[in-house]
């Protein structure tokens, strides 16, 4: 996929990256994203893949936009309250980067539309409010093998992983039993959604580019009242009722080769 010379001049600058590069440029270009959300998180994710030069967003929200979002939800303006979300995120970013295709979906990430959500989509960014959508995005990532970055935060702390289907924990294996904090809604500062977000973009242009090292297998934990951040290595399960089977099909595999092994050189 070549680039024209008005993105050649947009990008200059993350061009000259070292691991980046105009190969990376392209294969970004190449690549769709699939967003859940387009608020304080998904909104600043979207954003920030945007001007990265990411081919196609799908960005998925259902819900209208309320005075009460516009601390953190930067892609919205005061004159949007009332309307959906998703169409204003839209705007938005085609004024930022008209180079990027963007498709709008009212909707929720629901069971009807999940699977063909993800299959569109290269990479998936879990950046809905709860954890039933978050949920449906994990199995269906699994499902079809898309890698998905997974961010959440709860006040002033924050998680992000990023899930390689077969390869790392799902978000299931992570959380096999959900916190109640997404029923009830939370105190949040745009800086700590705009913080996690910017991570979450970087970790999906690392997956998608090959640029640095993702955090694959890792949890980044986050707590912003105190600046602390460590990493975690979560715990891959192997009874995991949504990923287990990889590990049924690694366990075989590896059955059948050591049998193989036996056989040549017993
Ligand atoms: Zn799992």
């Amino acid at each position: 996929m070549e680039l024209t010379p008005i993105e050649l001049e947009r990008y200059s600058r993350q061009m000259q990256l070292p691991g980046f590069g105009e190969k990376g440029q392209k294969q970004l270009k190449a690549s769709t994203a699939l967003v859940t959300g387009v608020g304080g998180l998904g909104g600043t994710v979207a954003l920030y893949l945007a001007v990265a030069g990411i081919g196609k967003l799908i960005l998925v929200r259902g819900g209208e936009l309320r005075r009460d979002d516009l601390n953190r939800q930067i892609l919205m303006t005061d004159d949007w309250v009332g309307k959906p979300r998703v169409f204003k995120a839209k705007e938005t970013l085609s004024k930022i980067n008209p180079d990027v295709e963007i498709e709008a979906v009212y909707d929720y990430v629901t069971p009807e539309n999940v699977d063909e959500l993800v299959q569109q989509a290269d990479i998936a960014l879990d950046c809905a409010f709860d954890f039933a959508e978050r949920d449906l995005l994990n199995a269906a990532c699994v499902r079809w093998g898309r890698p998905m970055v997974e961010a959440a935060m709860s006040g002033m702390d924050a998680y992000l992983t990023t899930i390689i289907p077969g390869e790392t924990p799902c978000l299931s294996c992570i959380f096999p039993e959900k916190p109640d904090w997404d029923r009830w809604g939370f105190g949040v500062l745009g800086a700590v959604s705009g913080t996690l977000a910017c991570l979450s973009a970087l970790e999906a242009i690392k997956v998608l580019t090959g640029l640095g090292q993702p955090l694959t297998g890792e949890l980044l934990t986050m707590e912003l009242n105190s600046a602390t951040f460590a990493k975690r290595r979560p715990y891959h399960d192997p009874n995991c009722p949504v990923c287990g089977h990889f590990h049924q099909q690694n366990l075989t595999a590896t059955i059948t080769r050591n049998q193989v092994a036996k056989t040549v050189y017993v």
